[in-house]
């Protein structure tokens, strides 16, 4: 990966460099994702100029409005065409919160992104990365909704796009990518398996991956998400949040994102709790997080939550940090209750989530039972995903309640008054 170092221009905005996570390690910002000292993860750093609310105020309603505060140029003109995702809806619970004994909870809905999920965010972000490190290939490993978000936002950029999922993917994850004309390949194993290859096809073409060689910038997308639920609720963190993990990395980017909005004033510095939501069938973070461990044992998921089944998660020893460090938790429940949290989020809001939106829903439940999450206090709950993409995970629980004779008299019988 040599792209960068050759040019002495390249526009990142407020971005100065990427650090090591694990050793410190400063090096120049890059395809590299990868500390050559230790192999810790990099991350982004930055020289953040005066940022205020009226200047993000004055934006554009997608996550653009915080280019101050991403690795991206600060003009739109440099950025790639896309998709504007972002500026989702923060909607006020009101019949969940009542049946779930809450005094105030509120759902930030991420079905509302170009792709349905919260992906199009982290997307865009690499996108842009890519485009200024002069990739003409853009790829990614991914559980299905990275996917659908790269393949959309390569359509819209018009570059090309190789995206490589798990081959027992859901139907609407695999139709829903394939329809961008990206190069979709299928491949026999799960993601880690996909991750692995990713890794090595990284090293053999000139291919920039959005969670591979692009990850620190990828990962900085996140953040939008936690700078909106601030912005949203007028200038202020919530009290809770309760974010689904696969990987992690979501969960720490909120995390970075509240301190950040501290550090440069936006928001008043206050106590906040980050919960993380898993499938039990897939739950690496909340085992480690469970017994206190500092470093996640890699696992083979089996869930209907297809989402967030990595079982080697990149973050995870950094979800567990934000958790403990801010008093929070991560917990993990079943299959059977994950479809029971898409079902009471549908009945009592009229939102359709996907697998990993009854993850989190579930997982709010069980912290309110378990006494993890106070529900007096001001709570943010992720809906990072759309239920018409895994509509197979409630095939054998709803449907019609009844299916009659088209006669009045039929009606009457098979509905009551
Ligand atoms: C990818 C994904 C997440 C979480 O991703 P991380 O890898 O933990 O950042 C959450 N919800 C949905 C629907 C996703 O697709
Ligand atoms: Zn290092």
């Amino acid at each position: 990966m040599t792209l960068i170092d050759s040019k002495v221009d390249l526009d990142f905005g407020p971005a100065v460099g990427l650090f090591c996570r694990e050793c410190g390690n400063k090096v120049a910002l890059g395809a590299r994702h990868v500390c050559e000292e230790c192999f810790g993860p990099l991350e982004v750093s930055y020289n953040f100029g005066k940022v205020t609310r009226a200047q993000i105020e004055a934006g554009p309603k997608s996550i653009w409005r915080y280019a101050p505060m991403l690795p991206v140029p600060q003009d739109a003109a440099n950025r790639p065409v896309d998709l504007a995702p972002g500026f989702t809806k923060l909607l006020e619970s009101v019949n969940l919160a009542k049946r779930l004994g809450m005094k105030k909870l509120w759902i930030k809905d991420d079905r509302d992104n170009p792709t349905h999920s919260f992906k199009d965010r982290v997307v865009a972000v690499a996108m842009t990365a890519g485009k200024t490190l002069g990739f003409t290939t853009i790829s990614c490993a991914s559980t299905g909704n990275l996917a659908n978000a790269v393949a959309a936002a390569a359509a819209r950029a018009g570059i090309r796009s190789v995206v490589l999922i798990p081959d027992n993917l859901e139907k609407g994850k695999v139709v829903t990518s394939a329809v961008y004309g990206t190069t979709l390949v299928g491949i026999r194993g799960n993601y880690d398996d996909v991750n692995r290859l990713c890794s090595e096809i990284a090293d053999d073409r000139g291919y920039g991956f959005v969670n591979v060689n692009l990850r620190p910038y990828y990962a900085e997308g996140s953040k939008t998400l936690g700078y909106e639920i601030a912005e949203q609720l007028g200038w202020r963190l919530p009290d809770q949040v309760v974010v689904p993990v696969a990987s992690g990395s979501l969960l720490t980017k909120i995390d970075k994102a509240f301190k950040e909005l501290i550090a440069l004033g936006l928001v008043d510095e206050k106590p906040y709790k980050i919960f993380g939501a898993q499938a039990t069938g897939c739950n690496p973070v909340a085992e480690a997080f469970e017994k206190g461990w500092d470093v996640v044992r890699p696992q083979k998921p089996h869930t209907i939550a297809k989402s967030l089944a990595i079982g080697n998660p990149a973050d995870g020893p950094y979800a567990i940090d934000v958790a403990n460090r801010t008093s929070g938790s991560i917990g993990h429940i079943s299959d059977e209750a994950i479809v029971e949290g898409m079902r009471l989020l549908a009945e009592t809001e009229g939102i359709f989530a996907e697998t990993a939106g009854g993850v989190t829903i579930g997982n709010l439940k069980q912290f309110i039972q378990n006494a993890a999450l106070d529900p007096e206090l001001e709570t943010v709950v992720l809906n990072t995903g759309d239920g018409l993409k895994t509509l197979e995970a409630l095939d054998t629980s709803v449907g019609f309640s009844s299916v009659i004779e088209p006669t009045l008299e039929a009606f009457r019988t098979a509905v009551p008054e």
